[in-house]
């Protein structure tokens, strides 16, 4: 069979590229060794997201006299917001399943490998097949790095997949990683009551965040009472009776953590041993594509966390477009495109652009830094969540929006507007003086636009 597209993986890259493709009325296969929708709908963003709600509603309850309301006691049912979470997560991946099959996509269910550059051979259950495209997208994902300390490989240690999935809160948890999959699942399990520390090796959680957000954010979640340990390495895990001992290395002395669980999120790597047989020029652990997510071999894109660049689903997923649109030769690009990175606890946390030193770097000190305070907006105090800012940086020539950072209630919703206003070179004025709804978080994007001119109407002063 010769399709015009095969697609390998049906994440959210993979599913969004069949779907695109087919749309524009081409022939598309798309392959999946285990669940359509990927490691995001079923084991990632989607089940995070589910649990870390339940923890908003739990703490709202928690927190709610000052509203007017008393709840008598607010208690977990673990069970049950498990059921929740895998409910969600059915009927997700289901609707896009469903998706796929109405726009005409043949999914294969089974192992693919590559027989040359245009013929891959799938293993299903029933047997081998061969199918053939006249373009190739590989978009198969990645999978969690171990680092190789002694006992990294002991029964029990966890990835963010097993520890979605718990029967029971635990007691105590260490989580070697400080970064976005270590603190959203630590927050979650924080908020249940276990006893969180959180391992970070370099010296501030969420490295690639601006300084100012990651440190804020330190702050509150260690207010909270989550342990997070900067500059820390850990030299080795061993078993201990009831859980773990955790060996560690920080400001010179060897310390020893008794932990029921252990959590390793140190990152991701591309899934990409399986494509030995194909001479694909690589980038680090990922796929080399160019901005069109073209590989160096004809015909064949990589989109994805395969790439290595991005391990974002929505990139992917916009990655998946910009391929077939190439395919279909018609003009697209990632080149310059802003993504966004998002933080879902509570107060969340997003950003875009460059983090306030990368600015100063590029723009040899030459920028303009604003800071809006949520305890000046209207909305975020009838929330009862003021705590938190934007924080927005220009360049100084054009006063051009070069990064937006935000901190607090729906930043991930608010980051839309900068996200936008980065693709299409917006500058200060231009976003202070579009009308934002009142009363709206939205105005607080508003307000730090205003305050690089000096000009936010609730700050007292702008730096
Ligand atoms: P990450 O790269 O975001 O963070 C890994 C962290 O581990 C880093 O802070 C790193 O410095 C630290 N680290 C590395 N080696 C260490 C060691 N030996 N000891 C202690 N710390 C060490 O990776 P992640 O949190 O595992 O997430 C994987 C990918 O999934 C990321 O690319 C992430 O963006 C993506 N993801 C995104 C979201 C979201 O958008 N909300 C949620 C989950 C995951």
């Amino acid at each position: 069979m010769k399709y015009d597209f095969v697609i390998i993986g049906g994440g959210p890259g993979g599913y969004t590229a069949a779907i695109h493709a087919a749309k524009k009325g081409k022939e598309v296969a798309l392959i999946e060794k285990h669940k359509i929708g990927g490691t995001c709908l079923n084991w990632g963003c989607i089940p995070t997201k589910a649990l870390l709600h339940t923890v908003e509603v739990y703490n709202a309850a928690k927190h709610s006299q000052a509203f007017g309301l008393e709840v008598k006691e607010a208690v977990v049912n673990w069970e049950q917001a498990q059921k929740n979470k895998e409910e969600i997560v059915q009927s997700l991946t289901d609707g896009v399943e469903s998706l796929l099959e109405k726009n005409g996509v043949t999914i294969y269910k089974g192992n693919a490998a590559f027989k040359s550059e245009d013929t891959v051979e799938i293993t299903t259950e029933n047997g081998k097949e061969e199918i053939q495209g006249k373009k190739i997208i590989i978009a198969a994902g990645s999978e969690p790095i171990m680092i190789p300390i002694p006992g990294h490989d002991l029964e029990g240690i966890l990835t963010s997949k097993e520890t979605l999935e718990l029967e029971e809160v635990p007691k105590s948890m260490a989580i070697i990683g400080g970064g976005v999959i270590g603190i959203e699942l630590g927050y979650i399990y924080h908020s249940l009551g276990t006893e969180v520390t959180v391992i970070e090796m370099l010296p501030q959680i969420l490295p690639r965040e601006d300084e100012d957000l990651a440190q804020s954010l330190t702050e509150i979640l260690e207010e909270k009472g989550m342990k997070i340990l900067t500059d820390c390495r850990v030299s080795e895990i061993e078993k201990a009776s009831d859980g773990f001992s955790l060996h560690y290395q920080m400001g010179g002395s060897s310390e020893e953590l008794p932990v029921e669980k252990v959590l390793m999120a140190v990152g991701r790597k591309p899934e990409v041993a399986w494509l030995d047989s194909l001479a694909l020029e690589m980038e680090g652990p990922g796929i080399k594509v160019d901005y069109q997510m073209k590989t160096n071999i004809p015909n064949v894109y990589a989109i994805g966390d395969v790439t290595g660049k991005y391990m974002l689903a929505h990139t992917a997923s916009h990655q998946g477009i910009v391929a077939v649109e190439d395919a279909l030769g018609h003009k697209m690009s990632m080149k310059g495109q802003p993504v966004p990175s998002c933080l879902y606890i509570e107060p969340e946390a997003a950003s875009v652009g460059l983090t306030e030193k990368e600015a100063r770097d590029q723009y040899r000190g030459e920028v303009s830094v604003s800071y809006f305070d949520l305890q000046m907006n209207g909305k975020a105090l009838t929330i009862g969540k003021p705590l938190g800012f934007i924080k927005i940086i220009t360049e100084k020539k054009w006063n051009e929006i070069v990064g937006v950072h935000i901190l607090g209630p729906k930043a991930t919703e608010l980051i839309a507007e900068a996200v936008l206003a980065l693709r299409l070179e917006c500058t200060a004025e231009e976003l202070a003086h579009t009308i934002h709804a009142h009363p709206t978080l939205s105005e607080a994007v508003m307000e730090a636009s205003a305050g690089i001119m000096g000009e936010a109407i609730h700050a007292l002063s702008s730096e």
